[in-house]
């Protein structure tokens, strides 16, 4: 079967090598919408692409559908010595890259006295080992094309950032890396290992059973590889063996994994074993007569956050509040409504769950400005209660998610289809029909996820204070 290398496989490498193999030798091909495609690589609509680079002179488009023609339309810009190549495509043999921006710079090549460099358009601020694998492979390519390598890779941010790097220091990483990909796509099956990045790929929800059948220690929540490979020398391969050990035997034949690890290790096997949660240490909540639960939704595609959902609970009265902006024009106005409840609410504790939310509040607070009071509150308010769980807590899970938490302590989405991934094509809907049940459907989404926090926080506050 004939499979392409493209800058995605990289990723898709990153999150599980088995994902190139299932989409290289699967007979039936699980083919995802393009905007989902997208929104998994950290890439932005092309609207917002074309927002960053507008300042930018002479732009040269590749507007060719089919791989081979636009190849031909980007050698063809390149060859006059355009200065800014948007949306080029560049090919050899089976390799195909899709720089989002190629520049022209300074120096000799086979193009005369100037060579390209090629640029991603990402949504994150910080430079990521999976985006240096990309730019390794422009290089590459670019390489082959022009006989000249760049020397650095960049990504350029939403607020037009340029972020570069030399590409000489991860040349080792990356072309081990990429001889694995050629060998996968080869026929070779890469080893199981459950991680995070799993539910990432396409293939998950048919893949997962297979590590659950052979009893996979990986399926234990945040376990590193060399802690499995270590366990294994030492003879203990499977869920149930490690549930069935002492710590201290465990302690004998696996000295070089740290002692606390191997407890932990050991209760999440029982756990899992025996489908119960443990209560490790006990937590504790600030009392208070009102509380807030809240969340954020994104639209990493145009980095933009348009919904902030607070559910404030009094007792047994529970009313949901969601600050919206249609439009990046109305984020300050989504903020300041915002701040305001915050302002009226400055002694309730503010429960979210993952670091998403500070995150997204600091930038705001430091795009448009916030009250001193407000600032003070949510300095003082804001809870994560995953950093809270995660010590005190282990539950039966390989995935601490909210919605594999809530799941199991009974919580359920209205939609059926719930998920971040899903509300952010949901939202890219409504922009276009601006369909007034879609965004009901995001604002249910939401007030969903902040009524899943309270009973996690309620469920946390039973159980494990
Ligand atoms: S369960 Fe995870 S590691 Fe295993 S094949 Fe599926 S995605 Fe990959």
């Amino acid at each position: 079967m004939f499979a392409r290398v493209t800058e995605k496989t990289f990723y898709q490498y990153l999150k599980c090598p088995n994902w190139i193999y299932f989409d290289a030798h699967a007979l039936e091909k699980n083919v995802r919408e393009p905007l989902m495609e997208q929104l998994i690589d950290d890439g932005l609509i092309e609207e917002k692409q074309r927002e960053i680079i507008s300042d930018r002179q002479e732009i040269a488009e590749v507007t060719a559908e089919d791989p081979e023609e636009a190849f031909r339309q980007t050698l063809a810009f390149m060859r006059e010595g355009r200065q800014t190549i948007f949306h080029g495509v560049l090919i050899d043999k089976h390799w195909i890259g899709h720089p989002d921006v190629l520049e022209k710079v300074e120096g000799k090549s086979t193009l005369r006295d100037f060579y390209y460099v090629a640029a991603d358009l990402k949504r994150s601020r910080f430079l990521r080992d999976e985006f240096k694998f990309q730019g390794s492979f422009y290089a590459d390519l670019l390489e082959r094309i022009q006989k000249v390598k760049p020397q650095m890779g960049y990504v350029i941010t939403p607020d037009r950032t340029v972020l570069k790097y030399p590409l000489a220091p991860f040349v080792g990483e990356y072309e081990l890396t990429l001889s694995e990909i050629e060998k996968i796509i080869a026929g070779k099956k890469p080893a199981h290992f459950v991680t995070t990045g799993c539910k990432q790929s396409p293939w998950f929800s048919s893949c997962v059973g297979e590590s659950q059948t052979c009893d996979d220690i990986s399926q234990l929540n945040r376990v590193w590889r060399q802690e499995v490979h270590l366990l294994e020398q030492a003879g203990v391969k499977t869920i149930a063996q490690l549930a069935a050990s002492s710590v201290a035997d465990l302690k004998r034949r696996a000295p070089l994994v740290h002692p606390d690890r191997l407890e932990i290790m050991r209760d999440q096997a029982v756990a899992i074993k025996e489908h119960r949660h443990i209560i490790r240490r006990a937590m504790a909540f600030p009392e208070s007569p009102v509380e807030l639960f809240f969340d954020i939704e994104s639209d990493p595609l145009r980095d933009f956050d348009y919904l902030f959902g607070l559910l404030a609970v009094e007792g047994k009265k529970e009313s949901y509040h969601p600050f919206f902006a249609a439009s990046p024009a109305q984020e300050k106005d989504m903020w300041e409504e915002f701040v305001g409840f915050i302002e009226r609410h400055t002694d309730a504790p503010i429960y979210h769950y993952g670091w998403f939310e500070k995150e997204v509040v600091w930038r705001f607070m430091s795009r448009y400005g916030i009250s001193a009071a407000a600032k003070e509150a949510l300095e003082r308010n804001l809870i994560d209660v995953l950093e809270r769980l995660r010590p005190a807590v282990i539950l039966p899970l390989s995935f601490y998610s909210l919605k594999d938490i809530a799941a199991y302590l009974g919580f359920h989405w209205r939609a059926d289809d719930a998920s971040g991934a899903n509300s952010v094509l949901w939202f890219e809907e409504w922009l276009k029909k601006k369909d007034q049940k879609r965004l009901q459907k995001i604002l249910e989404y939401n007030e969903d996820d902040v009524r899943a926090t309270a009973v996690l926080k309620q469920w946390l506050a039973q159980n494990a204070c």
